[in-house]
Formats: structure tokens, C-alpha cells, sequence
């Protein structure tokens, strides 16, 4: 995909949505590196089901680590892997107290020291908490990034640097989001919606499902 289609490509998504954000719902930098820890291997929704409740009753790190760990999983048994995320944020919180003053640190390197945090995570936080121009590669964005060959790699890594390569500055910040979407609901693992997609003719992925017109569809039932 050259630059022309790479501005083409994005142009098209903010157009469709103008201001795309994450789905997950906080209300601080805390709150989302929680709700972000939880859905790992987890939908968006589930952890939406969950947070409420929990932000309710412990709102910040120092609250969180006073739930103790038989408290903070009653919130969040409904949560897949919920034992090793409660164990990992109980440990998260207490270096947030510790060494951060309760706050989420703004440092790639000191994000990625917390339990339960990788690059991915770290990510998402310097992007959606910060403002910062990164973007997380999950496997939505890494499926997108190689059909579409907007920026194929091997792995997530190497599909992190590829994208930052390839997408222009303007659209840096938000790329993230309008990637993670289109592939959560649209360029889907196993049936993506071609026919419906907005940046199918940009698009190099060889095996497009397109659907057969409807005037064809029409002429080759009554055949
Ligand atoms: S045309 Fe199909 S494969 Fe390409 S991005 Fe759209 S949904 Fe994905």
C-alpha cells in the first residue's frame, strides 16, 4: 500500500468516526489501567459488566489494595483469568502507592514494571490516558494491519513499528482506535465483511469476500 492509500485509507475511517475512542468505560488513568489489565483475553463488555461497582468501591490505587484480594475478586469473578488479574492488580496498586504517589506514571518503562502490564498495555495507557501518539497491537489490529498490507510483520512488534512507519502523523494519535475497530467489527478473523467495508478498494488482502452484486445474484438464481 503506497502513502497516497495509506492517507486514503484513514481519511476514510475519520470521516466515519471523527472522535473514536476506547470502549472500555473509566473515569481516570487508574481507572483505565485496571479496566485494560481485566480485559486481557476478556470482551470490553464483561469488563464494563464489572467496573462499575468495583470503581464505586475502590476508586483509587490506595482503595484497591485495601479491598484485598478475596474482596477485589468479588467484583471481578465474572472476569476470565480472574485470579492472576486480581493478583495482579492488587501488586500493580501497591507500586502505584509505593513508588508513584498513588498515580499512574506517564513512562513507558515504568508502566511496563507493573504486574500485568506489557507493551501492549502500556500502549493503550500513553495513547488513551495521555494523548500520546503510540499505538497497541492486539490481535485485531495485527489481523487488519497484515491483510490489508498496510503494514505487515511478523509479530506484534514488528507490526508496532511497521504502523508507526506507515501511518501518517495527523492521524497518529486516534489510529489505534479506528484499526481496533475496524477489525473488531468489520475485517472479523473469519468471515471479514468486504462488501461492507469502507476501504475494501485499498485494500490488499486476496482473499475479499464481496458478496455477488445483486443484479448477478439475481440473473444466477433464475438461471
Ligand atoms: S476488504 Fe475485507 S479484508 Fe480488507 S479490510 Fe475490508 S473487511 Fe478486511
Amino acid at each position: 500500500m503506497n502513502a497516497r492509500q495509506r492517507r486514503a485509507l484513514f481519511t476514510r475511517l475519520r470521516e466515519a468516526n471523527p472522535r473514536p475512542t476506547t470502549e472500555l468505560e473509566y473515569a481516570s488513568p487508574f481507572q483505565l489501567l485496571i479496566a485494560v489489565i481485566l480485559s486481557a483475553q476478556a470482551t470490553d463488555k464483561g469488563v464494563n459488566k464489572a467496573t462499575p461497582a468495583l470503581f464505586r468501591a475502590a476508586p483509587t490505587p490506595a482503595a484497591m489494595l485495601a479491598l484485598g484480594e478475596d474482596g477485589l475478586k468479588q467484583y471481578i469473578k465474572t472476569i476470565g483469568l480472574f485470579n492472576t488479574k486480581a493478583r495482579n492488580i492488587l501488586e500493580t496498586c501497591r507500586l502505584l502507592v509505593e513508588k508513584h504517589g498513588g498515580e499512574v506514571p506517564r513512562d513507558r518503562a515504568a508502566l511496563e514494571a507493573l504486574p500485568g502490564v506489557g507493551r501492549k498495555t502500556a500502549n493503550v495507557i500513553l495513547n488513551t490516558a495521555f494523548g500520546e501518539p503510540t499505538i497497541a497491537v492486539d490481535t485485531h489490529i495485527f489481523r487488519l494491519a497484515n491483510r490489508t498490507g498496510l503494514a505487515p510483520g511478523k509479530n506484534v512488534l514488528e507490526v508496532e513499528k511497521a504502523l508507526l512507519r506507515a501511518v501518517p502523523p495527523e492521524f497518529r494519535q486516534d489510529a489505534h482506535h479506528w484499526l481496533i475497530l475496524h477489525g473488531r467489527y468489520v475485517c472479523t478473523a473469519r468471515r471479514p465483511h468486504c462488501a461492507e467495508c469502507i476501504i475494501a478498494d485499498l485494500c490488499e488482502y486476496p482473499h475479499k469476500e464481496m458478496g455477488a452484486p445483486a443484479a448477478v445474484g439475481r440473473a444466477a438464481r433464475r438461471a
